[in-house]
């Protein structure tokens, strides 16, 4: 798909005949899959060395998806039936990586998008990417008639501002950091917030013989 799409006309701008899609997790996927479904050629961006690279890094060993799958899976192709109603974070992982072969995607990995901005002059995007790989500040300028966001909404960790929090002696840590209970055996721990992610870690402290506190603005 990535090859149909562009053609480089010099080494640091790519004219991309389609939409550039930034992000490879499964809402870039399914844009790019579904476009692919209509002819659509398109250039995928991705920051990091693979797909779906927030359940690949950035989640915990225990994590089984908190939908039923039903809900998970993306356009034209469902899960496969052996999986459980609430597969496993590797075997979503494995499903996102044969979607990704069915429909040909293959993303532009390392290229971290810097900035797109809108030429109103030739109607045209201007997307600036650095390579992250080549590690030489190389930068790379895509320019397209659309664009398409699917960046995330956990990109980057929030971490909040708690006055007192930098003379703590403990380890703090978001929780796309966390990978077991296992690391906390024996110690007292106190999870802020009491969403999926809170819940899951608390129980998975208890399972591993750490001692969970949870703390929680509103009942
Ligand atoms: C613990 C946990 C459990 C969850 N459980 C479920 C569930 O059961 N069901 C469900 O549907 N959802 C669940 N989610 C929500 C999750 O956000 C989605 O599953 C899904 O990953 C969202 O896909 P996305 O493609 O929109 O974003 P992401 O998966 O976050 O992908 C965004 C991609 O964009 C890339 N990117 C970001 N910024 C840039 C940039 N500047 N340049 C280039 N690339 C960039 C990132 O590297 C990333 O690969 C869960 C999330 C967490 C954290």
């Amino acid at each position: 798909m990535d090859r149909l799409a562009s053609s480089e006309t010099e080494a640091r701008c790519v004219w991309v005949n389609g939409p550039v899609i930034v992000g490879a997790g499964p809402s870039g996927l399914a844009t790019a899959a579904w476009l692919g479904r209509l002819g659509v050629p398109c250039v995928v961006l991705d920051r990091a060395d693979r797909i779906a690279s927030l359940w690949h890094y950035r989640t915990y060993d225990r994590l089984k998806l908190h939908l039923p799958k039903q809900f998970c899976q993306l356009p034209f192709l469902p899960f496969p039936p052996h999986f459980p109603e609430y597969p496993s974070k590797h075997q979503f992982l494995s499903y996102l990586h044969s979607y990704a072969a069915k429909f040909g995607i293959r993303p532009r990995f390392n290229q971290s998008v810097l900035s797109t901005q809108f030429d109103p002059l030739c109607g045209l995007w201007r997307v600036r990417t650095l390579d992250l790989a080549a590690d030489s500040g190389r930068t790379t300028e895509y320019i397209c008639k659309w664009v398409v966001v699917a960046s995330g909404e956990n990109a980057q960790p929030v971490l909040p501002d708690i006055p007192g929090l930098d003379k703590f002696k403990g380890r703090v840590l978001h929780t796309c950091a966390y990978k077991s209970g296992e690391d906390f055996r024996g110690q007292r721990v106190l999870v802020v917030g009491c969403g999926n992610s809170g819940m899951e870690v608390s129980l998975d402290l208890c399972n591993q013989g750490a001692k969970p506190y949870m703390v929680v603005r509103n009942s």
